[in-house]
């Protein structure tokens, strides 16, 4: 039997012998596959692990057990798996740059005072640039500085805020400026922040450090730094705390 093959059914043969990735589109048409020719490293592989659970490559800094991975973490009550902020606020042992974090957090069940009086926490990225933890259900204080707000900077998208004493969670990507010798910036921090799955910060450039009494600023830094967490009078409750160090995208040149 003889197959006759049209022109693009012939250019098609020809591509297979020569190596080429080719394929006809749902349209039928006859296409080469677009190949970069960069040289990218395998992704490793990673265990995910459970929902909200820490994956393989995490470090924990909280499970449930002791906050030794904190400094002043002695301070903090530990009781039924959480950890209640108390004496002070507490910075990690270990110093670092880009990251991803998950924490989950609950404001108390009891509500008392009200605007940044009512269940006021933080997570300061490099001890420096804060995202803010605090009971905005049903509670007015300036945008700027409710609950997921980049303190004094940029208002949450939305208010996602479960209710007081309800369990919430963070999951944040912080990127680290980047400064020149004589202490410019040469890439600003950025935060991106999903609060309870929702995206409330998106990509959020920071104009500097998140500061009470006076406007953003950047100041010259390591490229590594401590995390803190605020205790600010209130006794907010902790769980299920892990950060994943990202690493910078290696290439190689296309050859
Ligand atoms: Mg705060």
């Amino acid at each position: 039997m003889r197959i006759s093959l049209g022109k693009s059914g012939r250019a098609g043969v020809l591509c297979i012998l020569l190596g080429l990735c080719s394929a006809y589109t749902v349209e039928g048409a006859f296409v080469t596959e677009y190949v970069s020719g960069i040289m990218w490293a395998e992704p490793k592989v990673i265990d995910p692990g459970q929902a909200g659970g820490p994956p393989s490559d995490a470090i924990v800094l909280f499970d449930g057990k002791d906050m030794s991975q904190w400094n002043g973490g002695d301070k903090w009550k530990i009781e039924e798996g959480q950890a209640i902020a108390d004496g002070g606020s507490i910075t990690t042992k270990e110093n670092f740059g880009d990251c991803q974090v998950h924490l989950e957090f609950a404001t108390p069940s009891e509500v008392k005072g009200d605007g940044q009086g009512r269940g006021n926490s933080g997570i300061y990225f490099m001890g420096t640039y804060e995202v803010q933890i605090l009971d905005s259900f049903d509670n007015k204080t300036y945008f700027d500085g409710q609950c997921a707000a980049i303190y004094k900077q940029f208002p949450p998208l939305v208010n996602a805020c479960r209710k007081p004493g309800e369990w919430q969670t963070y999951d944040i990507v912080f990127s680290a400026p980047k400064f020149d010798e004589a202490g410019k910036v040469t890439k600003p921090a950025y935060l991106t922040v999903l609060q309870n799955g929702v995206l409330v910060q998106n990509h959020s450039e920071l104009l500097g450090g998140t500061f009470y009494d006076k406007a953003p600023a950047y100041g010259k830094h390591a490229d590594r730094l401590p995390i803190q967490l605020q205790f600010h009078g209130n006794p907010i409750r902790y769980r299920n705390i892990w950060l994943r160090e990202i690493p910078p995208q290696v290439l190689q040149a296309p050859k």
